[in-house]
């Protein structure tokens, strides 16, 4: 560490930036400077623009502790309004002015004498930091699907999350590839302009209510007037999906409860029993991430929507040809294809002690203490990193955790005058075993999803509610590292 305090990069500048970067500044770490590839801050809620784009956890939830919103105009809210939020505590918390823009990170590499990682850019500029702190999310790559043929589309074709706002279904015969947790959200806005719509889906999704509704201007002045009221609102709906979360255990009782309201939901909102057959999911719930919406499903009962399971066979200039080689013309497709998601930092080339490469040590899957260090890679933490995403329950939540343990690991550097802290390779290995024993109890080894990598390990979610992760990151364990 070449200063004290000691200079802190971060990559991104969505909700995990942000969250780490307040967190160290308020405790006096304040040499800090975010980079972020694009024009603007926000992460997945800069990016993802789609019809529809918001989020199924409840606002009063996914937003900071220490910075709750009395003006959500809903409880769940959509893109633009978590994307204003975000600018607004960017500024109230004077992180605005830290972000460099334009600034992709390509490399990262450690340098064993000064203690320092420099950090390289897409054009080829570098900066070198003590602490480099990763929030680059588990959901910033879109994928197009592996289909042949997808490159000769003559007609217009865009992912859900680059979404071209020139495009106007109006009157048009539309394609829509995918029906995860995006697809859900915008079908039913393509469907209301579509002249016909074809939803290829390949899996069907267990599919919830969703308990929305606008806060009123009166419920907005109690927020302001009466704190605690948007506090128990916050605790409340942190209090329910504590309980969601128990479900994705194997076993649980409170899965057999989602499944029966899925399935309810289902039954009165789609009258039809062969549409009701092709949306009825064939792996355990929760396996998927569970889906939430009340347009969803009458969206798809229209006459002019189609729901084809048969699967994509190939792409042609003017259309999908489908499993069954039968082939459908459209004007336009839709890729709700979601991301790459065990990219984890693939995409940056991250070198550690001794020329160690982060690709190499995670080549059968990431993995990491506590989500947030690996051996090898002094000084580096992973915000949002390997088994911390949630399959039910607020991200914002887990990311002030890691945000809070991060900041301890600083205060002890500084406090101690250590230069590097690495966690060490036993500490980590028996956290690992740790978590693969419950993992292993877990539901999402039961279906393919984008939780697992190929090699079989669930490397993106943690297996459980938040608190216990809040619990466990809570103190540091000075004796899980090396400080030097
Ligand atoms: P996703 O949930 O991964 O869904 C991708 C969809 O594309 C799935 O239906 C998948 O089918 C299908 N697909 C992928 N490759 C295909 C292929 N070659 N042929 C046919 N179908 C294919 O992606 P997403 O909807 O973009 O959401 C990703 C994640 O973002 C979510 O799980 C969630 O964590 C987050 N998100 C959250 C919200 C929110 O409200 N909080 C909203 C949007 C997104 P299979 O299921 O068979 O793989």
């Amino acid at each position: 560490m070449t200063s004290i305090p000691p200079s802190i990069g971060i990559i991104g500048s969505g909700f995990g930036a942000l969250a780490v970067a307040i967190e160290m500044q308020r405790a006096g770490h304040t040499t800090i400077r975010l980079w972020e590839r694009s024009g603007d801050l926000g992460g997945v809620w800069r990016d993802n623009t789609y019809p529809g784009a918001g989020c199924d956890v409840p606002s009063p939830l996914y937003s900071f502790s220490f910075e709750p919103n009395p003006d959500w105009s809903r409880r769940y809210a959509l893109q633009e309004e978590i994307h204003a939020y975000l600018h607004h505590v960017a500024d109230k918390h004077a992180i605005s002015p830290l972000v460099q823009y334009g600034r992709e990170v390509t490399a990262a590499t450690w340098d064993d004498q000064g203690s320092t990682w420099t950090v390289t850019f897409a054009d080829g500029e570098q900066q070198t930091v003590d602490i480099l702190i990763t929030a680059v999310g588990q959901l910033s790559r879109p994928t197009l699907p592996a289909i042949d043929g997808i490159e000769t589309f003559t007609g217009t074709s865009f992912h859900s999350a680059t979404w071209d706002h020139d495009f106007d279904a109006t009157g048009l015969r539309v394609a829509v590839v995918g029906s995860g947790a995006s697809a859900v959200q915008f079908i039913p806005h393509l469907a209301k302009k579509a002249r016909e719509l074809l939803v290829f889906q390949r899996s069907a999704n267990y599919l919830m209510p969703k308990p929305d509704k606008p806060y009123t201007a009166f419920h907005r002045k109690m927020f302001q007037l009466a704190p605690p009221t948007l506090a128990a609102e916050r605790g409340g709906i942190w209090a329910v999906m504590e309980q969601f979360a128990r479900g994705l255990d194997d076993a649980s009782k409170v899965g057999k409860i989602n499944k029966a309201i899925a399935m309810r939901h289902l039954k009165s909102q789609v009258k039809d029993a062969g549409l009701r057959a092709k949306l009825t999911p064939d792996y355990p719930i929760g396996c998927k991430r569970i889906l939430f919406s009340n347009e969803f499903y009458p969206a798809l009962a229209q006459r002019h929507v189609d729901v084809i399971t048969t699967g994509v066979q190939r792409v042609t200039p003017t259309g999908v040809i489908d499993d069954q080689g039968v082939e459908h013309e459209v004007d336009a497709i839709v890729y709700g294809t979601g991301f790459d998601a065990q990219d984890f930092l693939e995409s940056i080339d991250v070198t550690g002690t001794d020329g160690a490469k982060l690709a190499d040590q995670w080549v059968d899957g990431a993995r990491a203490y506590l989500g947030m260090y690996v051996p090898n890679f002094p000084n580096l933490f992973v915000t949002y990193g390997p088994n911390t995403n949630l399959g039910g329950g607020s991200i914002i939540y887990m990311l002030e955790a890691q945000a809070k343990h991060m900041r301890q690991a600083v205060d002890r550097m500084t406090a101690g005058g250590y230069a590097t802290i690495e966690v060490t390779h036993e500490a980590e290995q028996a956290y690992d075993d740790e978590l693969t024993e419950k993992l292993d109890h877990s539901v999402w080894s039961h279906c393919d999803n984008w939780y697992r990598h190929k090699s079989g390990r669930i490397t993106s979610n943690w297996p459980g509610a938040t608190k216990p992760f809040a619990q466990r990151t809570k103190m540091l364990e000075p004796e899980a590292f090396s400080w030097a």
